[in-house]
């Protein structure tokens, strides 16, 4: 999840950096008196633009595709249970999850704590 966030902060870090170096790139064009350089200070300004309108793009791309991945991940549950004394717990669904791998001990009983069942829940659409 923390990962994720990171990620999601880069994503949104890059456009901006692009923008600022456009920024100032269309400004030392400005204030360069060869036109040469001038000019293609310019033409870098441009391209650093569409390089951060790029990485814009591809940033809320990704960002929309862990969304939709954090919600079908919210879908699946997995039942946890314990062998000895029944004791029956649910949560979200983790990677590696899989039905009878042993989890752990049972916090009542100590017996050992399986996984009993993973099952999709109906997703619930917000939009
Ligand atoms: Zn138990």
């Amino acid at each position: 999840m923390s990962s994720g966030t990171g990620a999601r902060n880069a994503l949104l870090a890059a456009p901006f950096i692009a923008l600022i170096a456009s920024l100032a790139l269309f400004m030392l064009s400005i204030f360069y008196q060869d036109e040469e350089i001038s000019n293609l200070l310019t033409v870098a300004s441009i391209a650093t633009l569409f390089t951060a309108w790029w990485l814009y793009f591809l940033g809320r791309r990704a960002y929309e595709k862990e969304k939709a991945a954090e919600e079908a991940r919210g879908a699946v549950v997995t039942v946890l249970q314990c062998e000895k004394c029944g004791f029956r717990e649910e949560r979200e669904f983790k990677e590696g999850d899989y039905v009878f791998k042993k989890v752990g001990e049972c916090a009542k009983c100590g017996g050992a704590w399986i996984i009993s069942a993973i099952y999709a829940r109906p997703l619930e659409r917000k939009r």
